[in-house]
């Protein structure tokens, strides 16, 4: 099953030419999910020409203006969709007022239903949506207003399967092959059941993607996205402005190294939402820090597509 992620922007604060406002679009076999929304999200939809009109949720980090404006075009850029199953629109306090204010301001038709989830209790993590084979949790962060980040986890897929094992336990070539891969039980023309388990290897674990902006280093983080396949983290200051960064309440690139260092089992790091005093020429200075931290460390740039492979394939 394939997944990859695209940065559909990078840029923190305010967007610059080429560099569109923090969002990350997942495609995972055929549905799309995308974390954040900042202004010039549907460009770079546009650019990618990706089937983007069924996302099936958004998922917002927090009401600060660089990770919202895109939404409203969004809303209207599908609003003639044909489409049975809602939107969901999932986030901290205040995004339902920012999707209904935004609704209703700007008179937007549109068929087919939005559901806001408002996070309940967004200082405490736990699972906000639920897909067919996985789950997306919010995880709190620590920034100048309420703020998640998301972590998304595939469930465990079902171990290799053994043909000669099936063979010898008399399970002819065939569908029920297909259903014992499938983690079903068997039954046998004389009566006999097999069960997955004797068949199979043990379970494999699915993939994790992680998505962590704006906030400072928080303790509990490494926890959180350790074993990530890919962890999108900010990185929007050189430790130069390390002070800077802290009293904004974000990440320098040094503090992004730390935290994948730190979680353990990362593949990847993604460093985004750059400040925009770095021209892109400056940006190998972030990344170059991240990595002495941690070496699996890259730049995002916008419109980069990033696979997400099975590590056991
Ligand atoms: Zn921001
Ligand atoms: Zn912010």
């Amino acid at each position: 099953m394939n997944m990859e992620a695209f940065v559909l922007g990078c840029g923190g604060v305010m967007p610059l030419p080429g560099r569109h406002l923090t969002s990350i679009l997942l495609r995972r076999e055929g549905e799309l999910l995308l974390f954040d929304c900042g202004e010039g999200t549907q460009v770079s939809l546009r650019e990618l020409n990706l089937r983007w009109k069924k996302i099936s949720a958004i998922f917002v980090s927090h009401t600060h203006a660089d990770h919202v404006t895109g939404l409203p075009g969004m809303l209207m850029l599908s609003a003639q969709v044909d489409r049975s199953e809602p939107l969901y629109i999932i986030g901290p306090p205040r995004i339902k007022e920012f999707v209904d204010w935004a609704r209703d301001v700007l008179e937007m038709y549109i068929n087919y239903e939005i559901v806001v989830l408002e996070i309940e209790n967004p200082r405490v993590g736990g699972v906000v949506y639920t897909g067919e084979g996985f789950t997306v949790r919010s995880v709190p962060l620590n920034h100048t207003r309420t703020c998640v980040g998301y972590i998304l986890e595939e469930d465990q897929r079902p171990g290799v399967f053994h043909p000669e094992r099936a063979l010898e336990l008399g399970v002819p070539r065939g569908p029920l092959w297909a259903r014992l891969q499938r983690g079903e039980r068997v039954t046998l023309e004389n009566d006999a059941v097999v069960l997955p388990e004797q068949v199979l290897g043990p379970p494999r674990p699915g993939r994790k993607f992680s998505f962590i902006t704006d906030s400072l280093f928080r303790s509990d983080l490494p926890g959180e996205v350790a074993g990530s396949d890919l962890l999108i983290c900010e990185g929007m200051f050189h430790s130069e402005f390390r002070e800077t960064a802290h009293e904004k309440k974000h990440m320098t690139a040094a503090d992004a190294g730390e935290l994948a260092a730190a979680a353990g089992g990362v593949q990847r790091m993604g460093l985004i939402h750059y400040s925009p005093r770095y021209a892109d020429g400056q940006l190998k200075l972030l990344v170059k820090e991240a990595r002495r931290v941690f070496p699996n460390s890259f730049l995002t740039r916008d419109r980069q597509a990033i696979q997400l492979p099975y590590r056991d394939e």
